[in-house]
């Protein structure tokens, strides 16, 4: 059986993902910015994703300043910032119908698109806490009528340190529902769409790069689908109370309690 150095030996990029796995709520996870530190040192390059529906990258990468990881912005890849570059690439005339966040809407707007409520070329779905039932309405009619539809994650819950609740997955699903349509594009996990881009923003092949998250059903399924290591960490919801799992849920290749210990079960500490 392939122990934990066997399976790490050839991993030259680990991709973090961000909540539940670094830090828990806003306070990193113990050890996390140590173990970042210790990667980079060794050699390792070093990203980090997440399907966080509000934040944009630069804004993400700002945060994990502030807390104290030196991960480079160009390493920070969100949902929010690669569904809006999806969303570029697709709305023809510039026109697109954001039901989705603050954040979100944002960042379209920043790439020079027009976010309208009627007649746009692209729907982009997301968490959105201001969810009316005159937007939810816009975005299926939308859809209907034959707009690109892009989903900036498909997650079941949104879990903070205070609550659960609908995430954005559950959004992105009644407008299908209603509209009678898969959407286009998924772009979080457990889509392989972020973790794509975020290999090529590391310059870093599938084969020899890891993928550390605490969701079986997001990290993991993603890890599977562009060839990356899959590796859980129990700091996140795999050990928390979220209902049953859906059939998207895939094993890991190796599971640690903490991602504060992973440099030793690569072997880097000396
Ligand atoms: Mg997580």
């Amino acid at each position: 059986m392939s122990t934990a150095l066997d399976l790490l030996r050839d991993v030259r990029t680990y991709v973090f993902d961000y909540d539940g796995t670094l830090v828990r709520g806003a306070v990193p996870i113990a050890g996390a910015v140590e173990t970042i530190r210790r990667l980079q040192d060794a050699g390792r390059r070093v990203g980090v994703v997440t399907n966080n529906s509000y934040l944009d990258s630069a804004e993400l990468s700002q945060r994990l300043e502030q807390q104290g990881f030196a991960i480079p912005p160009v390493a920070v890849h969100t949902a929010v910032s690669a569904s809006a570059d999806a969303a570029l690439s697709r709305a023809g005339r510039g026109r697109v119908l954001c039901a989705g966040s603050a954040g979100l809407e944002r960042a379209l707007r920043e790439r020079g698109l027009h976010v309208v409520s009627e007649d746009p070329d692209v729907v982009v779905a997301g968490m959105d806490r201001a969810l009316s039932f005159e937007r939810l309405s816009n975005a299926v009619r939308a859809v209907l009528r034959g707009a690109y539809f892009i989903g900036v994650n498909l997650d079941r819950l949104f879990i903070d340190t205070n609550q659960i609740g609908p995430g954005g997955g559950a959004l992105v699903t009644a407008i299908a529902y209603a509209a009678g349509r898969e959407p286009d594009l998924i772009v979080g996990k457990p889509s392989g769409v972020l973790l794509t881009s975020a290999l090529h923003g590391l310059n870093s092949e599938s084969t020899t790069s890891c993928m550390v998250g605490d969701n079986p059903e997001t990290d993991m399924s993603a890890a599977r689908a562009v060839g990356m290591l899959a590796l859980l960490v129990r700091t996140g919801v795999a050990t928390t109370r979220t209902g049953q799992r859906t059939a998207a849920a895939a094993p890991p290749d190796l599971a640690i309690d903490s991602v504060a210990d992973l440099p030793a079960a690569a072997g880097l500490i000396f």
